[in-house]
This record gives structure tokens, C-alpha cells and sequence, in this order.
């Protein structure tokens, strides 16, 4: 059993399946990662859904890379779950480019203000993930 400290900080970490070996069973969580509140909300909600294991956070930028495992893993994911921080969209577009299924995304500026700040509330982030799990029915 896992015992949590501060956020992102587990003692014992709960080891993940690898991403290529459960794709075709698993919603794959594409998230921006932005350098704001929102960016940073939407990447806590999907670090929060994958220990709920609601799904299974992968590396975008893998696919922005052109990494081929990745795009095989977007290509036979079971639903394809994107997180965008504001309505730029850069996760989505990372998908869009590389010709991939979207199976849901959100825009997480719809919900909170958008503001230049790396410092984000623990409510939002399960306001955000309550969101995901309800709308992408998870
Ligand atoms: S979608 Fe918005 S928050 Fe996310 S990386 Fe793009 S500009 Fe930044």
C-alpha cells in the first residue's frame, strides 16, 4: 500500500503497466502540460485519473517527436483522452497532426480562469478529473 506526502510525492510508487502493453484496453491520457495554472491543473487531473485507474497517462511529446511506439500506442488506444490547458489546444493539435483519434478533450480554461501561475489548488485539480471521468465516462 502506497502512502502519499505532498502532492505528486509517493513513498512507495505505485509501478504503471507500460503504456504499448495496455493501449488497446486502456484510455490513453494526452495531456499539454502548460507553463500556467491551467496547463498544470489539466496535467495534475491526469496524474490523479491514472492512480484512480481511470486511465493511463502517456508522453505527448513523444508523439510531437514522431516516436513511432507512441503513435502505435495512439493509433490503438481504446479511447484517446486529451487534456488541454486553454483553448490553444496544443495537446489536441499534437494529436490532430499526427492524424490520431480523439476521443474526448477538454479545455480546462472553460472551467477555471487561465492565469500565469505554476501554483494550483487541490480542489480544482479533482474538480477537473470529477469532469473528465463524468463527460469521457470513464
Ligand atoms: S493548450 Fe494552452 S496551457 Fe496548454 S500548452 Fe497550449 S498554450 Fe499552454
Amino acid at each position: 500500500m502506497s502512502k502519499k506526502g505532498e502532492i505528486g510525492v509517493t513513498f512507495q510508487p505505485k509501478i504503471l503497466p507500460l503504456c504499448y502493453e495496455v493501449a488497446e484496453h486502456e484510455n490513453m491520457i494526452w495531456i499539454c502540460d502548460g507553463a500556467a495554472n491551467v496547463g498544470q491543473i489539466g496535467h495534475a487531473a491526469g496524474v490523479l485519473l491514472t492512480k484512480l485507474d481511470k486511465g493511463r497517462m502517456c508522453c505527448i511529446v513523444a508523439i510531437a517527436a514522431g516516436s513511432k511506439p507512441h503513435l502505435e500506442i495512439a493509433e490503438k488506444a481504446k479511447k484517446n483522452i486529451v487534456i488541454n490547458g486553454c483553448g490553444k489546444r496544443c495537446a489536441s493539435k499534437v494529436l490532430e497532426k499526427a492524424e490520431k483519434r480523439i476521443d474526448y478533450e477538454i479545455d480546462v480554461s472553460k472551467y477555471l480562469q487561465k492565469m500565469p501561475t505554476l501554483d494550483i489548488y487541490e480542489a480544482d485539480v479533482k474538480k477537473i478529473a470529477e469532469m473528465i471521468i463524468k463527460e469521457a465516462k470513464l
